[in-house]
């Protein structure tokens, strides 16, 4: 299983960047995560949309989902020439009701929504979801192949109640949108990336991949502030890393 950074930052794309979106390639197939401003471009470089097995959107938030658009065209371009012999099923959260309706399109795209209590099989891996502290609704989803297992947080407060979802894992990635001095007061619906640390050290993450950053943040920076709070390897989300696991 590979995780592959299509797009990283947040809220808004910096010059020539893209907002989140996360292409999980296996042995059988392609997973689409989050779908924000870019994303598709960045997609098509390296799969067709006959090839996508999937899309997984954690919630509607713009940066997450600002690109389902012009996904759903791809989609419709890619059944219309032949290329693609069934609709793209997009999982996504069924709050709001008027987001989770726009999430299909046509005959193109058909939407399911995210269940937590009901895991999917797709490309060969186990999906398995879980509510995060949020102001909308939103899904954290992790990933297991039978092997190795990957958890993404989505967008998530510091109060979501994890139970044992990122239980020993093989790559956290989290988002860290913050840096510690720039956290607003009272509650929030992010984490800083020393908190991102903090969830890494205590649920025994092997490695940490920070995501979810805004542009104009300095890597080295947000490492060495989730390094203050986890020893094992950090690394930073930049536009085509690759994971493997
Ligand atoms: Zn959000
Ligand atoms: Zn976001």
């Amino acid at each position: 299983m590979k995780w592959i950074v299509l797009g990283w930052q947040s809220p808004h794309p910096g010059p020539f960047g893209a907002t989140p979106g996360y292409l999980v390639q296996t042995a059988s197939g392609n997973l689409l995560i989050d779908c924000g401003s870019g994303v598709v471009s960045r997609l098509l470089a390296r799969v067709s949309l006959a090839d996508v097995t999937a899309v997984i959107l954690s919630h509607y938030h713009a940066d997450h989902v600002s690109d389902l658009g012009v996904l759903q065209y791809a989609a419709m371009m890619a059944v219309q020439r032949g290329e693609r012999a069934t609709p793209l099923t997009v999982y996504a959260p069924r709050q709001p009701e008027a987001d989770f309706a726009r999430a299909a399109y046509k005959t193109y795209v058909q939407a399911v929504p995210i269940d937590e209590d009901a895991p999917l099989h797709l490309a060969g891996v186990t999906v398995r979801f879980h509510r995060t502290a949020h102001p909308v609704p939103c899904y954290a989803v992790r990933l297991d192949d039978g092997e190795r297992a990957l958890a993404y947080t989505a967008d998530t407060g510091p109060d979501t109640d994890w139970g044992a979802f990122l239980h020993d894992v093989d790559l956290l990635v989290a988002e860290a949108t913050y840096r510690t001095a720039d956290a607003p007061a009272g509650a929030r619906g992010h984490l800083t990336a020393a908190e991102a640390g903090a969830l890494a050290r205590r649920y025994g993450a092997r490695r940490l991949l920070l995501t979810h950053l805004y542009p104009g943040y300095d890597a080295d920076d947000l490492v060495r502030e989730a390094q203050e709070s986890f020893a094992g390897p950090v690394l930073c989300a930049r536009d085509g890393l690759e994971v493997s696991l």
